[in-house]
């Protein structure tokens, strides 16, 4: 039963990625769009946890009651594919999909085709992008929304107030291009997984909305392994997350030593 309701709405905005450092980093995976980012591959548990606290917490505009913590699904989550818009993306959309399941056994993540589904994966052109947000959440919200923000793709989460995810809606654009799609993907079904906040400051993570990724980082599929496992739990709260983060960080093995100051020179 849900007793109170909350609603995040997520965007990824249209910016360029900016230069990443040069050092520790391995070339963007096989399929990425074609200048995708190399990425970072081994982490130390602090910007494990530092990451996790930035995005698992917070989003950019939430209607309704405020969410307690931490949300997440707490039972398998099946994912179902509305094919729309002017190019053929549903193929890449599954093998997206496909990519999470692989990657997060923990989120116990299927593919449907029909029924009810705990996540809805629009896939629209540019133009009907506006129509679908009053379509979905009336025009007040989306003017309110697309004011705030000035969305490309989107995400709404409708959790219960402690915390589990009831149901995620995320508008993916087809027709601006394999940059634009993939960046979308990936980034929105973060959010519709729980992943609810943006962090510009963070170098590793999609969801930095001055990056385009376009696939799923050694980071952010740590980020969800993370989030997804039982010792995170709907509702925690960032104080109660920082405290098991340790644990679940070592449980997973997750994350490197640190590495070892330089001397200074003589
Ligand atoms: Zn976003």
């Amino acid at each position: 039963m849900i007793r109170t309701a909350s609603l995040l709405l997520l965007a990824v905005l249209a910016v360029p990625h900016g230069a990443l450092a040069a050092s520790g980093r391995e070339a963007a995976p096989e399929g990425a769009f074609p200048g995708a980012p190399a990425q970072y591959t081994r982490f130390t548990a602090a910007e494990l946890t530092r990451g996790f606290l930035a995005l698992a917490f917070g989003s950019d505009l939430r209607i309704g009651a405020k969410p307690s913590g931490i949300r997440k699904f707490d039972h398998p989550v099946r994912v179902r594919i509305y094919p729309g818009g002017s190019v053929d993306r549903v193929a890449a959309m599954r093998r997206i999909v496909e990519d999470y399941a692989r990657a997060v056994p923990t989120l116990r993540l299927s593919a449907v085709e029909s029924g009810e589904p705990d996540v809805e994966l629009r896939l629209i052109d540019e133009k009907h992008f506006r129509a679908a947000l009053v379509a979905a959440f009336g025009a007040k919200i989306a003017r309110t929304f697309v004011q705030r923000t000035n969305p490309q793709c989107m995400t709404s989460v409708q959790s219960s107030g402690d915390g589990r995810i009831v149901r995620s809606v995320t508008f993916v654009i087809v027709d601006k291009g394999d940059d634009v799609f993939f960046d979308c993907a990936y980034h929105e079904l973060l959010h519709a997984f729980g992943l609810s906040n943006h962090d510009q400051q963070n170098p590793f993570t999609t969801l930095n909305q001055r990056r385009m990724v376009g696939y799923l980082s050694v980071y952010d599929r740590a980020l969800l392994t993370m989030l997804y496992d039982p010792r995170i739990a709907p509702g925690m709260t960032p104080a109660r997350a920082r405290a098991v983060l340790p644990e679940v960080i070592a449980g997973l093995g997750l994350a490197i030593q640190p590495p070892a100051r330089k001397r200074q020179g003589r």
